[in-house]
């Protein structure tokens, strides 16, 4: 079976992990197809934070929802600063930014809980989203990575909030890496490179000072780094320059895109 597989209902297209489904958890990775956006019309994006018409953004949210089977009013998402913060989402902060983004959990990047069936919601269009799954407690944890999370261990981090927030043993966690821009199509320079010590292995030199790097590699070597084993580390291997018609991508449409939604619910044990 493939790793990652794309799915449609109700004219809502999105991804899934069927290593997750089967483990139980509800969870998929937005297309752009259909919806309505007033940055680029006929598209699903799903951020609240980028300039679109929001009755349109929310209409989209709730079309999403209906189709993967969550409460849009749950959706519980953060400001994404490009930061390493980890925030544990309790009953009080179920539903924040469902409907404005002044109410989001703010300078935060990474969410975690163990409350089934709150549909965490994360936003990229190029950034990494890397999912977390507590097989034995049904806890999880939802990663916006780009580059600057990543050189700030973001989902090290998160590994370890969850063992410090539920207990998880991280040899009981499953781990999918989402559509996100792939070393093919992400050159970074010098800048990046000299503020990611230890990972030169996923720097591939190009000359000049250009590299592409491996976002995917270097999030999968934090998971190793802290506990996950390597056979419960699932990538998409979605690239989303390169399938930017299907995915929302900064760097194919030079910034002017919406984004898509990676939305994961804790499971019930
Ligand atoms: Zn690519």
């Amino acid at each position: 079976m493939k790793d990652f597989v794309i799915r449609n209902k109700n004219n809502i297209w999105y991804g899934i992990f069927p290593a997750l489904e089967r483990a139980g958890f509800i969870h998929a990775c937005s297309c752009r197809l259909h919806g309505d956006s007033a940055i680029v019309p006929g598209t699903l994006n799903l951020a609240l934070h980028v300039g679109d018409d929001m009755e349109m953004v929310l209409h989209n949210r709730k079309a999403f929802a209906e189709a993967v089977g969550v409460e849009a009013s749950c959706f519980t998402t953060c400001q994404q600063i490009h930061g390493s913060k980890v925030v544990q989402v309790t009953e009080d902060l179920i539903g924040s930014g469902a409907f404005d983004f002044a109410t989001t959990v703010s300078e935060t990047d990474a969410l975690i809980t163990n409350i089934p069936n709150v549909p965490l919601l994360l936003f990229y269009a190029d950034c990494v989203p890397v999912l977390l799954a507590d097989t034995e407690t049904g806890a999880i944890g939802l990663v916006h990575a780009g580059w600057r999370g990543t050189v700030a261990h973001i989902t090290f981090k998160t590994v370890a909030a969850m063992v410090e927030a539920f207990g998880t043993n991280p040899q009981h966690l499953l781990a999918a890496i989402g559509p996100s821009i792939g070393s093919c199509c992400y050159e970074v320079d010098d800048v990046v490179r000299e503020q990611a010590k230890g990972y030169e292995e996923f720097f591939l030199d190009k000359g000049d000072g250009k590299y592409q790097l491996d976002l995917w590699g270097m999030n999968s070597k934090q998971l190793k780094e802290a506990g996950v084993s390597a056979e419960n580390i699932v990538v998409s291997g979605v690239c989303t320059n390169d399938n930017y018609r299907l995915f929302c991508s900064y760097r194919a449409e030079q910034g002017k895109t919406g984004r898509m939604g990676v939305c994961l619910c804790a499971a019930t044990r």
